[in-house]
């Protein structure tokens, strides 16, 4: 089948068959070329459609990876609790920059890692760079909040469980929850310690406190 092959540069045309082999030279305007110094190719009506329509197709496929790459971001940070989604590493930062408690050391903030578990448990760990926070699904938000504040003391504290780390983990939660009261320097096993901060924050929530404002809706 005949078709007009146009070029770019000039838009002057040839008739030739649609399809023609690679170095057909009815395929390069010649005129143009001699003037660029390159091959100029001609296009065809069919040529340009396929293109435009393959720029489209890689526009929306490029949509369609940021948005993926958006919901796996949200992903990674959010973990569902009894209430609704919880931001917990967008909210370990901030407390991070915002609680006087945690700004120990003038440190630059450690990177908060999120790790999902399938089963209802949790855990943490933290050094003073990194705190790796393993959540699983449906427990309570003063649980988690409890988790951070409690691994978001180890990035400051020089102790490990000892008075030094529990003075800064109470005054975290202090901060983090204006309103709260709990002893300057709360006692017993670091379990008690935990089990102490978990209720005051329980309280704080379904009380006093109001309601939770949560950070990041979990995209659909
Ligand atoms: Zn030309
Ligand atoms: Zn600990």
């Amino acid at each position: 089948m005949a078709a007009i092959w146009k070029c770019p540069e000039c838009g002057k045309g040839a008739r030739a068959p649609q399809r023609l082999r690679r170095n057909d030279v009815r395929r390069y305007c010649l005129g143009c070329s001699k003037t660029t110094g390159l091959l100029v190719e001609r296009e065809t009506a069919a040529a340009k459609r396929r293109q435009v329509a393959g720029r489209e197709k890689a526009a929306k496929t490029r949509a369609r990876k940021a948005r993926d790459r958006e919901r796996e971001r949200v992903r990674s940070e959010v973990v569902i609790s009894t209430d609704g989604p919880v931001n917990v590493v967008r909210q370990a930062e901030k407390w991070h920059d915002r609680l006087p408690a945690l700004a120990g050391w003038g440190s630059s903030r450690p990177d908060v890692i999120l790790r999902h578990r399938s089963d209802g448990s949790w855990s943490g760990r933290a050094g003073r760079c990194r705190v790796v926070l393993s959540i699983g699904r449906g427990l309570e938000t003063a649980t988690i909040y409890t988790l951070m504040l409690h691994e978001l003391a180890h990035t400051v504290a020089e102790d490990h469980h000892g008075k030094g780390w529990r003075r800064i983990y109470a005054r975290a939660v202090r901060q983090a929850f204006p309103g709260i009261t709990l002893e300057r320097t709360p006692k017993g096993s670091k379990y008690e310690v935990d089990d102490q901060v978990e209720s005051a924050i329980r309280d704080h929530l379904n009380g006093g406190g109001g309601k939770v404002r949560w950070e990041v809706k979990e995209s659909a």
